[in-house]
C-alpha cells in the first residue's frame, strides 16, 4: 500500500468517537485523503479513519486536508514549506493586478487552507465520480434532479424548445442526509465540474471580501460552465435580514443575488444550496428566478434505511439482515448510517471475528448516537469513576423501582413511563437515581466529577418543576428553598441507601468495566447472590 511507504511507521486504524476526540483537542497536525480514507498525523504517530462518515468542514477547521499527490516520497514539511512559498507568490503577484480578470489558479498541492481570512483562496472544482446509484433512498428528489442533470447534458434540447430552467435549486434538511452527495452526484453524472463553497466562508471579517469571493468564485464557474456551484449552509449568509444587521453579509447576499440574476441564457451554472431550515432564509433568495426549486430531504424511513445500509455493507462480510439493523436506527441519518457501519464493522475486526453480525451493531449503536463520548477515550481512572458511578445509578433504579432495560458505561436507557398522574414520592426516587452516581463517586472518592452534569441538571429541573407546578414544596407557592430542600432530601435519603450498598456498587462496577453493559436480569441476579 503506498502510503505504508510514505510515512514508514505504523498507522492506527481510529474509530470515530477517538477520532472526534484527538480533533477536539487539537491533536492532528495534517490530514490526507488517500483514497476512501483519510490519513492523519499528530505528534504521538500516525491514524488513519475511512473517509465514510467524517465532516471534512470540521476537520478542515482544525487542519489542513490534502489530496494524495503524485510524489509520495517528498517529506510533509517539505510539501507544506513548498505550497506555502507558492500561496505568498500568488498572493504577491496577485496583489499587483488585482482588476484583472479572474483565472483558475492551480495550485500544485490541493491544500486547502483554513478559514483566514488572509488567504488568498483559489477556487478549484472536483471532478465528481459520484453516481446517482451510490445515493441510497430519496428517490423522488433524484427524480426531481435527473431534470438538471440532462439540462446540463444538453442544454440545446431545451433551449429548441425555448424551457427555462431554474438557476438555483434549494436542497432542505437536517444535517446528514444527504444533500452534499446528491449535489456531487447530479455533477457526476452530468460529468460537469463541482465547486464546493460553504456559505460561512464567504462571510468575512472585512467587508466587501464576501462579494469579491462569490463574484471570483462566479467567474470561474462561468469559464468552466457547464457547471455546478454548490453553496452547503447557504443560511450562513441567506440569513434573513429582519432585525439584525451586518453590512458585510449583506453585501456578500446581493452579490449572489446579482450574480444569479445576471445569468444568461447561454450561462450554464447551476447554483445547488443546502440549509437546515427554510424559514430563516432572506426572501430574497426565494424570489421567482433565484432558487425556485425547492427539494425537502427529510431524515431515511425504515426502508430508506434499509437502502442506505446495503449500499455501505456491500462490500463487506456480514450476515445480518438490513431489515433488523434498520429497525433499530429510528432517527439515523444517512450519514449516521454510515458510521454505524463503520463501527461495527471496527468492533467486529477488534473481536476477530470473521463477520460483522448484528451483536456488533448493538455493541456500537449507543456510541454512534452519542457521539462524542467514548468510552475509548476514557483513561483507566476516568473508566473506574465511570463504572462506579453507572453501577450506582443502575442500584437506585433497582431499589427505587424505575425501569430500565440495562445500563452501559456511557449511558443508561430508563423507561419513561409516562404517567397521567404522578405522586411526589416517585418523583422524587427519580431524582434521587439522578442524584445517585455523583453521591457513589463523592462516597468512594471524596470528589464530585463533571460526569454528573446532565444528571444533576435533570434533577434541579424536576426539582423546580415540582415546586414550581406541582405545589410539592412547603407550600402552594414556592419560595427559592423549596426546591433545593427537596434535593437535600433525596441527597440525604440516598446517600444513607449509597453507603450500605457500598460493596454491591464494587462488585456491580466491576462488572461494568469488563463487560461494559449491565442488563436489568444481571442486575437482579448480582444482588440476589449479594443480600
Ligand atoms: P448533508 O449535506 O445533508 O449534511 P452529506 O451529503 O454531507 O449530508 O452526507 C454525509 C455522508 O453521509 C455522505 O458522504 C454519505 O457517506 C452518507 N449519506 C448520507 N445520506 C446518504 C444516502 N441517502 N445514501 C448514501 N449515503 C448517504
Amino acid at each position: 500500500v503506498s502510503f505504508l511507504a510514505y510515512t514508514k511507521e505504523s498507522i492506527h486504524l481510529l474509530d470515530l468517537p477517538t477520532y472526534q476526540s484527538y480533533l477536539q483537542e487539537d491533536r492532528f497536525t495534517s490530514a490526507k485523503i488517500v483514497g476512501r480514507e483519510i490519513l492523519l498525523k499528530s505528534d504521538e504517530g500516525s491514524y488513519s479513519i475511512l473517509l465514510d462518515g467524517v465532516d471534512l468542514k470540521k476537520l478542515l477547521a482544525h487542519v489542513p486536508i490534502s489530496m494524495q499527490e503524485e510524489n509520495l516520497f517528498l517529506p510533509d514539511l517539505v510539501n507544506f514549506v513548498l505550497v506555502l512559498f507558492f500561496i505568498l507568490g500568488l498572493l504577491l503577484f496577485t496583489k499587483k493586478d488585482e482588476e484583472k480578470k479572474v483565472e483558475p489558479k492551480r495550485e500544485k498541492s490541493n491544500a486547502l487552507a483554513p478559514h483566514n481570512p488572509n488567504f488568498k483562496r483559489s477556487y478549484k472544482a472536483v471532478n465528481s465520480s459520484v453516481k446517482f446509484s451510490d445515493v441510497a433512498g430519496i428517490e423522488s428528489v433524484k427524480e426531481e434532479l435527473y431534470e438538471i442533470v440532462d439540462f446540463l447534458k444538453n442544454p440545446n434540447k431545451y433551449k429548441s424548445f425555448g424551457i427555462k430552467l431554474p438557476r438555483g435549486v434549494l436542497l432542505i434538511g437536517p444535517p446528514g442526509v444527504g444533500k452534499t452527495l446528491i449535489a456531487k452526484a447530479v455533477a457526476g453524472e452530468a460529468n460537469v465540474p463541482f465547486f464546493y463553497q460553504s456559505g460561512a466562508s464567504f462571510v468575512q471579517i472585512y467587508v466587501g471580501m464576501g462579494a469579491k469571493r462569490v463574484r471570483e468564485l462566479f467567474t470561474i464557474a462561468k469559464a468552466q460552465a457547464p457547471s455546478i456551484i454548490f453553496i452547503d449552509e447557504i443560511d450562513a449568509l441567506g440569513r434573513s435580514r429582519v432585525g439584525s444587521h451586518n453590512d458585510e453579509r449583506d453585501a456578500t447576499l446581493n452579490q449572489l443575488l446579482t450574480e444569479m440574476d445576471g445569468f444568461e441564457e447561454s450561462n450554464n451554472v447551476m447554483v445547488i444550496a443546502a440549509t437546515n431550515q427554510l424559514d430563516v432564509l432572506d426572501d430574497a433568495l426565494l424570489r421567482s428566478g433565484r432558487f425556485d426549486r425547492r427539494l425537502f430531504i427529510s431524515l431515511p424511513n425504515i426502508q430508506e434505511r434499509e437502502d442506505i445500509l446495503k449500499v455501505y455493507l456491500l462490500d463487506k462480510t456480514h450476515d445480518v439482515h438490513y431489515h433488523d439493523i434498520a429497525k433499530m436506527t429510528v432517527g439515523f441519518s444517512g450519514a449516521a448510517l454510515a458510521t454505524l457501519v463503520n463501527e461495527a464493522a471496527i468492533h467486529a475486526l477488534n473481536s476477530d471475528a470473521t463477520k460483522i453480525t448484528k451483536e456488533d451493531f448493538l455493541a456500537v449503536k449507543e456510541k454512534v448516537l452519542l457521539g462524542k463520548k467514548s468510552l475509548l477515550s476514557y483513561s483507566e481512572d476516568e473508566r473506574k469513576i465511570q463504572a462506579i458511578y453507572q453501577a450506582s445509578k443502575a442500584l437506585a433504579a433497582h431499589w427505587y423501582e424505575i425501569d430500565f432495560d440495562k445500563i452501559s458505561m456511557i449511558g443508561s436507557h430508563f423507561k419513561e413511563v409516562d404517567r397521567e398522574i404522578e405522586s411526589r414520592s416517585q418523583m422524587l426516587s427519580k431524582i434521587k437515581l439522578y442524584l445517585s452516581g455523583m453521591i457513589a463517586t463523592n462516597l468512594f472518592y471524596d470528589e464530585t466529577f463533571s460526569n454528573a452534569r446532565e444528571d444533576l441538571s435533570k434533577a434541579k429541573r424536576l426539582s423546580q418543576e415540582m415546586v414550581e407546578e406541582y405545589g410539592m414544596g412547603e407550600g402552594i407557592f414556592a419560595t427559592t428553598m423549596d426546591a433545593s430542600e427537596i434535593l437535600e432530601e433525596a441527597i440525604e435519603d440516598t446517600q444513607g441507601f449509597l453507603f450500605k450498598m457500598k460493596d454491591a456498587i464494587e462488585v456491580i462496577s466491576q462488572e461494568l468495566l469488563e463487560k461494559e453493559t449491565v442488563s436489568k436480569k444481571r442486575l437482579r441476579e448480582m444482588i440476589d447472590e449479594f443480600l
